[in-house]
Order: structure tokens, then sequence, then C-alpha cells
């Protein structure tokens, strides 16, 4: 889709109205929608023309002030509403903040609360949120490399999410990667990544963050609640990745084995997964996204890996409900490693979560090296807009920054 919301129109041209007992005023102003040329010469409004009732709540004459200041920011001298300009670059990058939003006529004062979010390519899905770099035990390519590579992709929002496995800190399970491999630094990895961000502002917003292994040992909680307080991630991912004993990536396939080394059945272990990924929803330390649901599917020993929802419907309704009454985002993963699908969870699961009420859902490609960065954007992209789903969720420090798909 070539398209472009532009928000456009002048609040002083057209007269506000005080709200009844309330300090409010209403104006109007336009969605444009504008197609990609828009920026590289031809500047011609493509698409549909929608007016809405916009207000502004704030302290005495609020709207009226925060109309002028709309005017001011869009350009020199008087437009009237509607008049159809070139939108500038400088407005695609830049949110508006706290509008609310009702159809014109509609009687309603408010219909829509929230934020309006510009996108410039929206043929592209411009957000990944949950990558690593080598300051993660299993990360490939160096921070700067990672970020290069963001911005050539046109990234709007990247998310740097490096390994926190204190779940194999407390259970005791050998570490990954080798005698050689340490854990993630906090004191080396936030200020580096912190600078690098600093760096990128204007051109990619740089989110840092990390990704933190749930266990039920409550001894991880308390160093990841340790960790927030000190370093105030920008965002968290809440992941499963172990059963308390062994990863569900472990080479010998322990988590699906019995002692005996004979095959667990498939409903049996992913059961177990589901009820790990049920519990990590309710730690007392802070997250936004839930991290590869169905993680397990990467790399159980079964001819079939996929976990259907027809076939664990109490366990995966029971999470995907969880996420949705927490507020909490479930993400859209593209590291499959093989035949699980194109990303987790699948197709089904994602349609279910619609189905719930579930809109919040974040991005990740899981890279590790810079080959990955934004993998198989396209192919998410495609399926979740046939899911019904239109935007896409980025977490910064609490809050929730709607994109639209
Ligand atoms: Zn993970
Ligand atoms: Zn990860």
């Amino acid at each position: 889709m070539d398209a472009i919301f532009i928000l456009s129109g002048d609040f002083s041209a057209e007269k506000g109205k005080k709200g009844r007992g309330r300090d409010e005023t209403t104006g109007v102003i336009c969605i444009k929608v504008y197609n990609r040329k828009a920026f590289g010469g031809s500047g011609k409004l493509c698409g549909e023309q929608k007016e809405l009732t916009v207000g502004r709540r704030g302290g005495k004459g609020g709207a009226r002030k925060g109309a002028r200041k709309e005017g001011r920011s869009e350009g020199k001298g008087g437009r009237k509403t509607g008049q159809e300009r070139r939108p500038e670059k400088s407005e695609l990058q830049s949110g508006r903040k706290n509008f609310f939003c009702g159809p014109k006529n509609s009687g309603r004062r408010v219909a829509v609360r929230g934020k309006l979010w510009y996108n410039r390519s929206m043929e592209k899905l411009r957000t990944d949120v949950h990558t690593h770099t080598t300051f993660s035990a299993d990360g490939i390519s160096p921070m700067e490399e990672m970020l290069k590579k963001a911005e050539e992709k046109e990234l709007a929002f990247y998310g740097i999410s490096e390994h926190f496995d204190y779940d194999y800190l407390v259970n005791g399970i050998p570490f990954y990667g080798g005698e050689e491999a340490t854990y993630t630094d906090p004191d080396a990895y936030f200020p580096h990544a912190r600078s690098l961000a600093a760096a990128y502002a204007g051109k990619l917003r740089v989110l840092v963050g990390g990704e933190f292994g749930y266990t039920d040992n409550r001894k991880a909680w308390t160093l990841y609640r340790e960790l927030e307080e000190k370093y105030r991630p920008d965002f968290v991912v809440n992941s499963v990745h172990t059963n308390g004993k062994y990863d569900y990536s472990d080479s010998e396939n322990r988590p699906y084995r019995n002692a005996d080394g004979t095959l667990r059945p498939k409903s049996e272990a992913y059961r177990e997964y589901f009820g790990f990924v049920r519990r990590s929803l309710d730690v007392p330390y802070g997250y936004d996204i839930v991290g590869h649901m169905t993680y397990c599917t990467r790399y159980a020993p079964y001819a079939d890996r996929r976990a259907r929802w027809e076939e664990f419907r109490a366990e995966i309704d029971s999470i995907l409900c969880g996420i949705i009454a927490r507020r909490k985002i479930l993400e859209v993963n593209s590291s499959c490693r093989g035949a699980a699908g194109d990303f987790l969870p699948g197709r089904d699961i994602l349609s279910r979560y619609y189905e719930l009420g579930g809109r919040k859902l974040s991005f990740a490609s899981d890279a590790h090296d810079v080959s990955r960065v934004a993998d198989k954007r396209e192919t998410v992209v495609k399926a979740l807009r046939g899911l019904g789903f239109d935007r896409i969720t980025v977490p910064c420090r609490g809050r929730h920054v709607e994109v639209e798909l």
C-alpha cells in the first residue's frame, strides 16, 4: 500500500466551540492519503480524505493555544481548512500527541483518543523491536553494524534487547556459547547502546532494552527487578527459553524426552511449555512484550513441530486473554528455524488473538547478525493485514506507540 496519512488543516481557521462543561475546543483537521511520490516531488493527493473533529484537552484555553501551535508547526502563514499542500518531510517523522478524534457530525465529542503516527513507507514494516548484538553471548554482529543495517532498511524504530539469562544463572543451567561465553554486562551494554541511540537521534529511534528469560525461580525475578531499577531499560521482552533445567533449544532435546531418553508426547511437552508462558505473565518485574510464544516449536524433535490452537485451545486462550487483560504486547517473531512456519506464533493463534480482541502486536526479527535485521517483514505485514490487524505497537518506557501497518 503506497499510502501515507498526513494530518493537515488549520485549527485557527475554524471557529472552535467550547465543549459544554469541559475545557475543550473542537476544530476540523483532515487526514489525507498521499502516495509515496509526495515526498519525491509530485505531492499529489491520491486517496481518500476524511474530516475529523478534533479536540484537545488542557488547561485554560488549551485547545485554542494548541490549535495555533499546530498551525505554526505546519509552516508559515495561515491556510484554510482542508487546503491541499505538499507535506514536508519533517512532518512525517514526528507524531502529534494527545489528540482525541471522532467522525465529524457524529454527535459524539470523543470517539477515539490516542496518538497518531505518520509512516512514510507503509508498504514496509518499519519497526524491529527485539534484536541482539555481540553484547549477548550468542550475538554475532556488533551493535554499530546492526544499527547501520537498520538505518539502511529505513526502519523508524529499532529495539536492542540483549539477553539477560538469569533463568540460567539461578537454576544452575550450564551457560550456552561455550566456556568463553559470558552474560551480558549491563555496565558495558547500557551506556554504549544509549550513546549510539543518541548518535542516531533524528534518523532512527533506537530503543535500548533487554530480553529476560522467565523462570519459576523467584531469585531471578529479584535480579530482573534490580536490573530495571538500576538501568531503566526502554522496554523488556519477557521470554520463556527453559523449563528450569534445559533450554528448549537443547542440542539433545532433553525438554522433549523422558529420563530414559524416550520421546515425550508432543502434547505433554508443549502443555508444559505453555504453562511456563502463562505463569510468565504474572511476574513482579516490568515487561512489555511476550516474546516468541511457541518458542518450543523452533527446536522440537517432532515430525510436525507446530503448536496449533486447535490442539491447545485452553492453554493458548488462557495466555492470549492474559496478555489482553494486562495490556501487554504479543510478539510476532520471524525467527522460526525451519518447519514451524514463517513466524511465531502461527496464523491460527494470531487469528484467535484478534478474535479475542487482541490488537497489540510487536514485530521482531530476533536478529543476532546483520543479515536478519527486519527479516521477513513483508511476509509478516501481508499475513497480519490478512488477519485484520492494522497496526504494530512499539513499547518505550511504558508508553505504547502505535505504528500503522
Ligand atoms: Zn529469546
Ligand atoms: Zn531474542
